[in-house]
């Protein structure tokens, strides 16, 4: 018998389809509260601040800073061997929302906390995910 190994991937809901279907499209998208003006990432029903559910989706420039970044050398789940090691980086956006993503091998190399990097896109059996495609500028 073989066992199937899949990567476990996001499931799109009524909230975050918006989020997934963009990103298919090579486009980061955010959301904003009409009412109080929060940023919000992830995307949700209701603004987090003021309970609106009035929210506008915005388009990211994908540029962002490194605020922090882990080396993954033990893969959770066997399906992440083969990656190993690889980088899981937590990025300011430009915007003013947090991003969590995997960076491309060759970032994974060279990143510091710190570091300009743009965000693209990587598909993974059929869904497109954001990853930390290309170092811009290291700090100073
Ligand atoms: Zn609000």
């Amino acid at each position: 018998m073989t066992a199937t190994l899949a990567r476990p991937l996001p499931r799109p809901d009524a909230q975050t389809r918006p989020y997934w279907d963009a990103c298919a499209q090579g486009q980061l998208t955010y959301q904003s509260c009409t009412r109080c003006g929060r940023v919000q990432f992830t995307p949700r029903a209701l603004c987090e601040q003021c309970q609106c559910t009035d929210l506008g989706w915005h388009l990211s420039e994908r540029i962002g800073t490194v605020l922090t970044f882990t080396t993954v050398h033990r893969a959770p789940l066997p399906v992440f061997k083969a990656m190993t090691p690889y980088v899981i980086a937590l990025i300011d956006m430009k915007e003013g929302f947090r991003l969590m993503a995997n960076a491309t091998a060759d970032v994974s190399q060279k990143i510091a906390i710190g570091s300009t990097v743009q965000i693209g896109f990587t598909e993974v059996n059929g869904m497109t995910l954001p990853i930390v495609q290309s170092l811009i500028e290291m700090p100073r």
